[in-house]
């Protein structure tokens, strides 16, 4: 199979799949309103359907999936699409980004169902400060379903942790050690100005640079892993061969490297984390096209991509949020917790 190239040469390798707009936290850097516009119930992707788009997508090239939301726990019956997904050859890795909340009662299912990897999302390991941020009494429920995570069998654990100043930028080396402790290898996120994130402010970010000087402070020696890969995340190894990660997604964007595109739950298809027009695939589906017919939609679209929303952002000489709250509800497609983080 020819491998499809976008404009600047990146390959269409890598899909988000968001499986629900919902979510069970409501984080202050990416949910930070009262009350949303949640997408049409009738209008969310069945099983088979996303089923369908994979194998389309996997036809193109794909063989990376990550499940993702909102958080994608609370979509019923997760598992059933996890089967299917798994039952693929042609997916190579397929994993999940959760908070962790239920995956303390779902890890056995997923992990019997065939899902390769887990990522939870962790920015804290106190529980008033978990409580801020994200506004739900949660952090026991997270931290015992990593927990579970290894308990049902998963390994290459990832925790990721947006860093904020002021926030959690002292909790670093906590964090470290507690992944230390539970086998997980942790990757610190700039903080950045997607969609969603209205209360941003650069003063907020916490560049690579600060982070890797304070964790060399504390730690001694922090050695650049080299590697050849397309991953976001910059790793670095401490004296002790502990490995952790940096996405620099705001103050050194990796977009030349982005071979990852996202399906919102509704089946809106998405070329960049910042674009703001995307492909609408449901609608293609639900009106019968053939599997060809849909191919023709996403191949051509993708070898005309030329999206470097992250570095189009760094370049700007005021930055400030993508989108402020009233054009999110105008259009909910704009939001992370929509497009998938
Ligand atoms: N609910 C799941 C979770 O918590 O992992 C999946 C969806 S969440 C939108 C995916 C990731 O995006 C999380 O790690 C979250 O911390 C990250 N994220 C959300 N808003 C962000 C922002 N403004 N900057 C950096 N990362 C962000």
């Amino acid at each position: 199979m020819t491998a499809h190239l976008d404009k600047l040469g990146r390959p269409l390798r890598n899909l988000r799949l968001s499986v629900t707009d919902r979510c069970n936290l409501r984080c202050l850097y990416c949910m930070p309103e009262e009350d949303y516009v949640w997408l049409p119930r009738e209008d969310l992707l069945h099983f088979e359907e996303i089923s369908t788009l994979v194998d389309i997508f996997t036809d193109l090239g794909v063989d990376k999936v990550r499940l993702t939301g909102g958080e994608p726990l609370i979509r019923r019956d997760l598992p059933t699409l996890v089967r299917l997904l798994a039952a693929k050859p042609a997916i190579r890795d397929l994993a999940i980004t959760t908070n962790g909340i239920l995956l303390g009662e779902c890890a056995p299912a997923l992990f019997e169902a065939g899902l390769h990897r887990v990522t939870v999302s962790l920015d804290t390991l106190r529980p008033d400060r978990f409580l801020a941020l994200t506004r739900r009494r949660a952090l026991p429920q997270v931290l015992a379903g990593i927990e579970a995570a290894t308990r049902a069998g998963f390994s290459r654990l990832k925790i990721d942790t947006v860093v904020l100043r002021g926030t959690n930028d002292d909790e670093l080396v906590d964090l470290i050690e507690y992944g230390k402790r539970v086998d997980a290898e942790v990757r610190f996120i700039e903080y950045m100005d997607v969609g969603g994130a209205t209360h941003w402010s650069m003063d907020k970010v916490v560049s690579r640079r600060e982070m890797l000087d304070h964790l060399t402070r504390h730690y001694g020696t922090v050695t650049p892993v080299r590697e050849d890969s397309s991953a976001p995340a910059d790793r670095f190894q401490l004296g002790d061969g502990t490995v952790f990660g940096i996405i620099s997604s705001t103050t050194d964007p990796f977009c030349r490297s982005c071979d990852r595109s996202r399906l919102t739950a509704d089946g809106m298809w998405y070329l960049c984390l910042y674009a703001k027009i995307g492909t609408d695939l449901r609608r293609a589906l639900r009106a019968g096209a053939s599997r060809e017919e849909v191919k023709a939609l996403i191949a051509p679209t993708w070898q005309r991509r030329d999206d470097r929303g992250a570095e189009q952002r760094l370049a700007l000489a005021q930055r400030s949020p993508l989108a402020q709250s009233n054009d999110l509800r105008q259009n909910p497609h704009l939001e992370m917790h929509t497009r998938g983080g």
